[in-house]
């Protein structure tokens, strides 16, 4: 799975707002945000999270996503995958 850069990011935010993205990219991308004083700027993390999670409905369940994505952000901030 490749890091998302600020770019890809942006890119990748819009089509998740279509609901276009798999679980794993929905991931590294709200990593992303929650990581990046860049993209945090341009987007609040929070209400992204949580039009992600309202959405998933498809094949994991909201909270293991959740925890998925919060997983992956502490992987970042502990610079494990960065
Ligand atoms: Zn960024």
């Amino acid at each position: 799975m490749p890091e998302f850069d600020c770019q890809e990011t942006k890119r990748h935010v819009h089509e998740f707002l279509h609901n276009e993205l798999s679980e794993a990219e929905i991931v590294e991308i709200t990593a992303h945000l929650a990581n990046c004083d860049s993209c945090e700027g341009d987007y609040d993390v929070e209400n992204v999270l949580n039009n992600v999670i309202s959405r998933a409905c498809a094949d994991m369940p909201p909270q293991d996503l959740a925890d998925a994505i919060m997983n992956r952000v502490r992987e970042i901030q502990n610079g494990v995958a960065h």
